[in-house]
């Protein structure tokens, strides 16, 4: 588990992973900005505030508007002079359940520009913040349905098995996390003489709105393993682990490594 009193920005959580990075994050003492698009709409936030007074900030940060992005940061930099030891680059969504070749252009365009230029826009608006902060970590939300190795893997998986079915399904999701993947590393590179550590994170299958959704479409035959408490302190406890040797890597819930 964290230590107390580290400074946490989170985005996207009104619900789902982000909230209960959110919601253990407080429980353990430590400061959280918790962002999300709509914080009036955010009620289970909301209900965190009596519980933790002063350390639940709610900012509005929308990933896919830049002035929304910049708000926040100014506001950050504001209220945390002193910087922000951890970014959860959390906010997501998936692409619809329809086959490669059928999918819409606008789903990919909105896919991409949220997971991928939506997380880079956060994290280069919080990186003053950031290089401020005692821990100076970036942890990229990411997902193995953006492991190119994996999926070609499951190419050789028999016809109708589940491995087999889901592989033709989700381009623009996948394509989005490997992008996000590669924004891990390009980013490590040029941030780790500053002893910025960054890295992507896999959650595991968990049962959330978004979790639940490929489930649903494939009829609930296979069900998401996690539930999010599970899912989140299993990933808080691998982050207080990570030391700069750390950066660039993409890590299971497990805490293995993921082949690219
Ligand atoms: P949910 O769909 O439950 O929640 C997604 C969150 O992202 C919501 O808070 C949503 O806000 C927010 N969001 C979406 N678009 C934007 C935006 N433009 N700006 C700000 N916030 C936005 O998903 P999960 O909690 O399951 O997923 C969280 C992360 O985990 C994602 O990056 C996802 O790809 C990743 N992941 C999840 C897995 C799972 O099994 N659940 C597996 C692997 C990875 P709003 O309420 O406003 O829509």
């Amino acid at each position: 588990m964290t230590s107390s009193s580290e400074v946490y920005v989170i985005t996207g959580a009104n619900r789902g992973l982000g909230f209960e990075f959110a919601k253990q994050l407080l429980e353990a003492g430590n400061t959280v900005v918790a962002t999300c698009r709509s914080p009036p709409k955010a009620d289970a936030l909301h209900g965190l505030t009596s519980s933790h007074q002063g350390r639940l900030h709610i900012f509005s940060l929308d990933v896919m508007d830049e002035a929304s992005v910049q708000a926040a940061a100014s506001e950050v930099e504001k209220q945390f002079p002193d910087g922000v030891d951890v970014l959860i680059n959390n906010a997501g969504i998936l692409s619809d359940h329809v086959t490669h070749l059928n999918m819409e252009v606008k789903d990919l365009r909105d896919v991409l520009l949220t997971n991928v230029v939506g997380t880079y826009m956060v994290t280069k608006a919080l990186l003053p913040s950031i290089r401020k902060g005692r821990k100076k970590q970036v942890i990229n939300i990411s997902s193995t349905l953006g492991s190119i190795s994996t999926l070609q893997g499951s190419l050789d998986a028999p016809e109708g098995s589940f491995p087999a079915t889901l592989s033709h399904y989700h381009l623009a999701y996948r394509s989005s996390k490997a992008a996000l993947n590669m924004q891990t590393v390009c980013m490590a590179a040029e941030l780790k003489k500053e002893g910025i550590t960054i890295v992507s994170q896999n959650p595991g299958w968990v049962q959330t709105d978004m979790g639940s959704y490929t489930s649903n479409k494939m009829g609930g035959k296979v069900k998401p393993p996690l539930d999010a408490p599970t899912s989140i302190s299993k990933q808080l406890a691998l982050f207080a682990k990570l030391t700069p040797a750390d950066t660039g890597k993409f890590y299971d819930v497990t805490g293995d490594v993921v082949p690219w």
